[in-house]
């Protein structure tokens, strides 16, 4: 009866989670090696693309929930546009991430999507500083020859709606005006809202659904209320 227990454990296949359920293709993988030959982070801190996968398939989804390796993966696709059977990479990584508690996501990231929630951008800018320093570059701008310079903002039937990473108004203005010397040059219509600007989706970035969708759905809001023709994310 024993050695009866003893085989039926041993050919008991592993138990999977929630992970399993997003990600079933993963069922298909070969062990054949070829996304992790094209990842550009393969080997950083033990990272490999086809590990995440084995482990997924042996039923050991905590310890890819637990790791530090997802976070490493820049979400770039190009393991699973080289996998010979389409195994959703990208989506197993983010949903893994997904299912970490949201106060153990690495760094600045969720505090930054619970600020871009409450505040309209991942830094917490408000609107009267925002639009205040669009006023101070557009003076800069003047004064570096650009005659008659003027940020365009809440400007309803632009063909452009730029958004903006929150970095560059809190740490690097003078990015943005790179594309404003373009915009210019080219006598583009555009418009930058003044509210809800944010153009860096960490709710993408830690697998956080809902919260990408809402940051999202402002972005549309604005595009529509603004009247624009095409949406621009620098980022
Ligand atoms: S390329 Fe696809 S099949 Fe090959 S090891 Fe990676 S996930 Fe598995
Ligand atoms: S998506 Fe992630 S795992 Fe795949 S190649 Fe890019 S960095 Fe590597």
């Amino acid at each position: 009866m024993e050695a009866a227990a003893t085989q039926a454990r041993r050919f008991e296949g592993p138990t999977h989670g929630p992970l399993w359920e997003m990600v079933s293709a993963a069922s298909s993988c070969l062990t054949c090696n070829t996304c992790s030959s094209r990842c550009a982070v393969a080997g950083v801190h033990g990272f490999d693309p086809r590990k995440v996968v084995r482990l997924a398939n042996l039923g050991r989804e905590q310890e890819i929930i637990d790791s530090q390796w997802i976070w490493n993966c820049t979400v770039c696709g190009r393991c699973e546009v080289a996998c010979p059977l389409g195994v959703d990479i990208n989506k197993l990584v983010r949903s893994a991430r997904g299912l970490r508690p949201r106060d153990k996501v690495p760094g600045v990231l969720h505090k930054g999507v619970a600020m871009c929630l409450e505040r309209g951008n991942n830094l917490g800018i408000p609107k009267d500083e925002f639009i205040w320093l669009m006023g101070d570059l557009s003076e800069e701008m003047r004064n570096e020859g650009f005659g008659g310079f003027e940020v365009p903002i809440d400007k309803t039937g632009a063909r452009l709606l730029l958004t903006v990473n929150s970095k560059e108004p809190s740490a690097e203005p003078d990015d943005m005006k790179f594309w404003w010397k373009i915009f210019h040059a080219a006598g583009e219509s555009w418009t930058i809202p003044s509210e809800n600007w944010e153009g860096v989706n960490w709710g993408l970035f830690t697998g956080d659904d809902e919260a990408m969708h809402t940051v999202v759905g402002r972005l549309v809001e604005n595009y529509k209320k603004l009247e624009a023709k095409t949406l621009v994310l620098p980022e």
